[in-house]
């Protein structure tokens, strides 16, 4: 997808810092660190939010939580926990229209969700 700033992170038009990649997903820092750990993760396609997931593509939800998992494992952060979070469309803050979640860790987060 032209002009999409995920699709080119993956076609490695536009830098960033990898944490986990393989055929159908990569995950790389946010730009913007919100948790002493803040990890993007995102299919290789574009997809633009949850709203475009269908029967054709439902199997990269599977591939970014097993990411997520083997990230988790990788940064420390299996036992203490971590927060998985995707927003979808504009009342839920969704700035970049390529699917992704937000793997966030390091800090106690308690149990609030907004
Ligand atoms: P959302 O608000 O859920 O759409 O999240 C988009 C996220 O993408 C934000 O947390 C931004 O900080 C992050 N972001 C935007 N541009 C980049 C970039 N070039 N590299 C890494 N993260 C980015
Ligand atoms: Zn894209």
């Amino acid at each position: 997808m032209d002009n999409c700033i995920f699709c080119k992170i993956i076609n490695r038009e536009l830098p960033s810092t990898i944490q986990y990649e393989d055929d159908r997903v990569m995950a790389f820092n946010d730009i913007n660190q919100e948790a002493p750990i803040h990890v993007l993760i995102v299919p290789k396609v574009h997809i633009q939010s949850v709203n475009d997931i269908d029967e054709t593509n439902a199997d990269y939800l599977k591939d970014i939580h097993l990411a997520a998992k083997k990230i988790a494992q990788k940064l420390g952060v299996s036992e203490k926990g971590y927060r998985l979070i995707n927003n979808c469309g504009e009342s839920a803050g969704q700035t970049v229209p390529h699917l992704h979640y937000h793997l966030l860790a390091g800090v106690d987060m308690g149990t609030k969700l907004i």
